[in-house]
């Protein structure tokens, strides 16, 4: 079996000009194909993205695409720019090596899951992510801290025993809109620290001792500002403290020894060689690499299996398209270090779930992970074949001009 061609796709859905994910299938001389995400849908980088994964497309045609470990070799070690690449190139890599994995899946008949060693975890803990955004069928900024406790009680109604919210977006009314870095780094203002408490407060009474929140930060904060907040909720009995402030190592030192929360990163983390030091220095009780953007199945595989010699527990950052969800699912199942899924309010939008055939929902806060070959997700015909929403370049290998990648075997 040999690949033959890779499209690759880019949503610029008029619906939903926010989102831009990029996509992509590799097919075979065998007619098996495979599908795969690089999972900058969000934030400033897709363009480049969408550019990475045909670049690497080019390296993979005619390859055998059951050998996932030279190709993903290949693609880290023979290109410059792979070896201690940032999200872009990290990105790159996943999407072709997910798509890889879906074949591998699809040649022997079986799940990802079974792949990789085997179901560990059958009934994936789920938490509903991101309730600043209101916990509903549209995104929507919430404000009022009854608001927070509002979304809050509609997870747990539906049967999330956990929830996530980054408490310090949105200030406390539409007209004020959100906080910006100089409101969340160098010192907490009183009053500003004093309605993100009010607001952990508030959930923390509306759900009951029974439910977990993680509080999430998107890395806006600092380490003084990390501090502070930390000290501030302590007593809400927060399950991780998700992204503080900018990934890495040395500061994360600092923050461990100074938190006495959990701390939690990895959705800007890429590759073993990025997770490493936090690894040694036990800086991470959780690490969250995204199948998207840390390296797919092949590099996310070894990171799970590295911070489980080191008692670090695996949440899989997911906030990309339905294939992203499927693929999470598919590594959480396999690994002993799982701790829950990430459900992230995305995941219920209409504009996402059109991405992909099947829409696959959590029932009572709880996953199975999908049984059928490979992924068990696939892009849907809007993706295929909507040009008026969807850019599509195919990669054949016709255009292969990089002489350096071209000979490395
Ligand atoms: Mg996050």
């Amino acid at each position: 079996m040999v690949i033959t061609k890779v499209d690759v796709f880019h949503v610029q859905d008029k619906l939903n000009p926010a989102i831009h994910p990029v996509l992509c299938r590799i097919h075979t001389d065998t007619g098996l194909y495979g599908d795969g995400e690089a999972a900058m849908s969000y934030g400033v980088g897709s363009t480049a993205a969408f550019g990475m994964v045909q670049d690497l497309a080019n390296l993979i045609i005619g390859m055998d695409p059951l050998e996932t470990e030279k190709i993903w070799d290949k693609m880290y070690r023979t290109t410059f720019w792979g070896q201690n690449g940032g999200g872009v190139f990290s990105a790159g890599m996943s999407a072709i090596d997910i798509a890889l994995w879906d074949i591998k899946g699809k040649y022997f008949g079986v799940p990802i899951h079974v792949l990789l060693g085997g179901k560990l975890n059958d009934d994936l803990r789920v938490y509903a992510s991101q309730i600043q955004f209101g916990w509903r069928k549209t995104m929507g900024a919430v404000f009022e801290t009854q608001a927070y406790a509002d979304a809050a009680i509609r997870a747990v109604s539906e049967g999330y025993d956990a929830i996530k919210a980054d408490f310090f977006t949105f200030r406390d009314a539409p007209s004020k809109g959100a906080f910006t870095d100089r409101d969340r780094t160098c010192y907490l203002l009183p009053q500003n620290l004093r309605l993100v408490v009010e607001r952990v407060s508030a959930v923390r009474e509306a759900v009951g001792p029974d439910v977990d929140i993680i509080m999430e930060n998107h890395s806006y904060l600092d380490v003084n500002t990390a501090i502070q907040l930390a000290e501030a909720v302590r007593p809400y009995g927060i399950m991780y403290f998700e992204e503080p402030n900018t990934p890495d190592p040395q500061t994360a030192r600092l923050l461990a020894k100074r938190i006495n929360i959990p701390l939690a990163s990895g959705e800007r983390i890429y590759t073993r060689w990025q997770y490493a030091p936090y690894f040694r220095d036990g800086s991470l009780q959780i690490a969250q690499p995204d199948m998207g953007t840390c390296g797919g199945f092949t590099e996310v595989k070894k990171i799970c299996d590295m911070a489980y010699t080191y008692d670090v527990a695996i949440q899989i950052h997911a906030c990309g398209s339905p294939l992203s969800t499927a693929a999470a699912l598919q590594m959480e199942a396999a690994i002993p270090n799982f701790i829950i899924h990430e459900h992230h309010q995305c995941f219920l939008t209409e504009n996402n779930i059109k991405l992909c055939k099947r829409d696959y929902q959590p029932v009572n806060g709880r996953f199975k992970v999908p049984e059928l070959p490979g992924l068990g997700q696939e892009l849907s015909d809007f993706v295929l074949y909507d040009r008026d929403n969807v850019d599509l370049v195919t990669v054949d290998g016709s255009k292969q001009s990089w002489t350096m990648a071209k000979d490395a075997k």
